[in-house]
This record gives C-alpha cells, structure tokens and sequence, in this order.
C-alpha cells in the first residue's frame, strides 16, 4: 500500500506515538520538525538518546536517577539520614523536593503492590528497604504512596512489615486528591502533605 510519507518518517512517527500524551497527530508534526533540523543537530539527538540507558544508573543506595553510582541526595551531607521518605517512581522524588520542606534522603520501591496484575512484595525494593532499617539510622519512615486503593495498600503492607521500637512510621496527608499520580501534584499540594503526615499504626496486611 502506498503511503503519504516515506517510510523512515512513518516509523519515527510510530515511536514518538509511544510517548505519554503524545496522539498520532502530533507525532506526525513533531517528526515532519525533526527534518528541519541540520545535520549536526539531528545527529547529537541520535547520540542523546543511544547512551540514554548507560548514562543514566539508579543510585544503588536510594533507587534514585542518577549520573552516578549513588544520587546527589545521597551524597549530601546537610540531609537528615534519620528520616527515609519511601515513594513508588524516582520522579515523584521530583516533586518532594520542589516543595522544599523536606531535608531527609528517599528510597524508591521501584512501583507497588498490584495483586491483580501479579505484582507482590518480591517485585519491589523492600529487601534493600530492609537492611536500610537494619544499620538503626532511620527513626522515621515516611510513607508517600499514591492516595489511591493500590498505594494505600502498598502504605499499610510496608507499615505492617516494618513496624519496629523506635521507628516512627507515618504516610502523607490527604491534601493530595484521591486517586493522583503523585508524580504530577503541585509543589504547594505536596509541601501541605508532607507537613501534614501522621503516624500509621500497625497496618492492615494484604
Ligand atoms: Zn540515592
């Protein structure tokens, strides 16, 4: 079948199709732009994006993004080891920090429970979680789940399995709208939920 663009273009335009809140239209436009770059620019683009997966590591102490084997948090020495915040993706890192009224370090689960999809504990970073705990830094185990069924079930399995002497275990206020993707909640509506966290007793289990 002939097709109204060469092929090269179609298939630049199926890939771009992939990314988030990108339609087809779109992706047609911002493929039909790329042609107009030079040749110079077009070929660090091709550079960027081939070394995308070696240049960029996860912190092996945190889960981070990083450049480096261990992230900047966790190499600043003004942050309060004492207090680890645990969120489901590195980008929700992003937003907490953009709400600048949190100084402690993070741990990434790296997703959260889903026993409908056949996501359990064992997928998520709750052995690394746990020897963490086990050096006795950590007084305080902040809980940044997503407000939703999934997250807050993720919430109290984690607060079920890690309740200690000496561990203050808490999660996040709502002020974060049920059902969010704490990835994308304002720096004002996060900065109000960290301020606002409270202790989780015990915890239901799954
Ligand atoms: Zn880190």
């Amino acid at each position: 079948m002939n097709q109204i663009y060469p092929k090269a273009l179609v298939e630049i335009t199926d890939t771009l199709c992939r990314l988030p809140g990108i339609g087809r239209r779109t992706a047609q436009r911002l493929a039909l732009s790329l042609l107009e770059w030079s040749p110079e620019e077009l070929r660090r683009f091709g550079e960027q994006l081939s070394v995308l997966l070696t240049k960029v590591v996860f912190c092996e102490v945190c889960g981070n993004l990083s450049d480096h084997s261990t992230c900047w948090i966790c190499e600043a020495p003004e942050r309060d080891r004492t207090a680890v915040c645990v969120v489901e993706h590195a980008s929700q890192i992003a937003v907490i920090e953009a709400c600048r009224s949190y100084n402690g370090v993070y741990h990434v689960l790296g997703g959260r429970l889903v026993p409908l999809e056949g996501k359990g504990p064992e997928d998520l970073r709750l052995e690394e979680l746990s020897a963490r705990l086990a050096g006795g830094t950590v007084h305080e185990l902040i809980l940044a789940t997503s407000p939703d069924v999934e997250g807050e079930a993720t919430a109290h399995y984690i607060a079920s399995e890690f309740a200690r002497p000496g561990l203050t275990i808490s999660r996040i206020a709502a002020g974060v709208p049920v059902g969010a993707d704490l990835s994308y909640a304002d720096s004002a509506t996060m900065a109000m939920a960290m301020g606002g966290r409270r202790p989780l007793e015990g915890g239901g289990r799954l």
